[in-house]
């Protein structure tokens, strides 16, 4: 037997530096491999289990029990294996609506839009309300309002709710700073927490976006650059498989680079921000006045000029456009990878893969969802 240290070794290295690991933790991490194999493998035997994790048979087999109790997963019928004598072997698989998540992206411009999604990421019921500009506490009832519909309609337990939102987020759920919002420190996590009962996780929007394309839009890399594209203009950035939220928690806001500086005045007070270029409202707008085509194709140009170096600096090869598909078409995807492979070494240049978001206009619900699953059962 490899006993109970070896389980719990890998925690107690990420932590030892913290505090030293306690029996509970290692309980915690256990439980949480266990579930994460069984979401990534499909069914498993409880022997299959003890072998993909390197725990013990006598601790997979109880964590199994307990996860059985919860109703998290269930048992799904027996296998017999080829050229093994003795008991045929029990499968155990989750159970994708055990649990449900209520997910908010609150990222576009004219609604609120969101979903009801089970373990599996599939999207049970949805809702949206129109914004109508509003700002501050009248967009914050409306997101309580949303959450409360959904939760009406949940007819499973609650593992919790995922919000993605414009602007800057700390880890605690706490809006810093959303000026198209009218949001400074709000803590939208514990607001509608304290209205559901249930976890409430917060992530900015683009972080939302590519934690979605990770967990479910099946990226050929493990890196990930999202650039998220609706009111605002921001990014998001998974490095070898972990989000970088930077050390103010502001990775990503690209938004308000300088891009044209005889350009249009921006919401933050400067002068051709990345953001007075590309963020749909303002697309959409020019796009009528003047010639669609150029204006996309100018567009996407001046992305592609912002994101050379970031592309550069990181050797990124896959990434993904993510907003209204009215104003990210393939002309504005054209010219900026175009522009991007002017200005990047070819070693660089000719490896990126500029795309769609796999999963459409559902990213930022989606990538919620898994951040409720990551956060609530070490899943994601
Ligand atoms: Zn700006």
């Amino acid at each position: 037997m490899t006993s109970g240290s070896d389980d719990h070794a890998p925690f107690a290295r990420r932590r030892g530096a913290r505090r030293k690991a306690v029996p509970g933790d290692a309980r915690r991490h256990n439980r949480a491999l266990v579930l994460r194999t069984m979401f990534r493998h499909g069914p498993l035997s409880r022997a299959d289990l003890a072998r993909e994790t390197n725990l013990t048979r006598v601790t997979t087999s109880d964590l199994a029990a307990e996860l059985l109790a919860e109703g998290l997963i269930e048992e799904l019928g027996t296998r017999v294996d080829q050229g093994r004598v003795g008991k045929p072997a029990t499968l155990l698989g989750v159970v994708p609506d055990a649990r449900l998540t209520i997910t908010l992206d609150l990222s576009d411009d004219e609604r609120f839009r969101a979903a009801l999604v089970d373990l599996a990421g599939k999207v049970l019921d949805r809702r949206a309300a129109e914004r109508d500009g509003r700002t501050g506490d009248a967009a914050l009832a409306l997101a309580h309002e949303l959450c409360a519909e959904l939760a009406e309609a949940a007819d499973r337990p609650l593992l919790g709710v995922g919000v993605g939102s414009p602007g800057v987020v700390d880890p605690r759920g706490t809006v810093l700073e959303a000026p198209n919002r009218g949001w400074h420190g709000v803590d939208l996590a514990a607001g509608l927490s304290q209205g559901l009962g249930v976890p409430v996780h917060v992530a900015n929007d683009a972080n939302a976006a590519v934690l979605g394309e990770l967990g479910l839009g099946g990226p050929a890399e493990r890196s990930l650059f999202v650039v998220k594209v609706g009111q605002g203009v921001g990014a998001g950035l998974v490095l070898d498989g972990h989000l970088v939220v930077g050390d103010r928690f502001a990775a990503g806001e690209i938004g308000h680079v300088v891009v044209d500086p005889n350009g249009e005045v921006c919401a933050c007070g400067r002068t051709g921000c990345l953001e007075t270029v590309i963020a749909a409202p303002r697309l959409r707008r020019r796009s009528r006045q003047g010639d669609p085509v150029a204006e996309r194709t100018a567009a996407g140009h001046r992305l592609g000029e912002a994101l050379a170096p970031v592309i550069s600096t990181l050797n990124l090869r896959e990434v993904v456009l993510s907003g209204p598909p009215d104003v990210l078409d393939e002309t504005f995807r054209a010219a900026a990878l175009d522009a991007i492979r002017a200005r990047t070494m070819p070693a660089v240049g000719d490896n990126v893969d500029l795309r769609f978001s796999s999963l459409g206009e559902d990213d930022v619900l989606l990538g919620a969802a898994m951040l409720v699953l990551d956060r609530e059962l070490g899943v994601a």
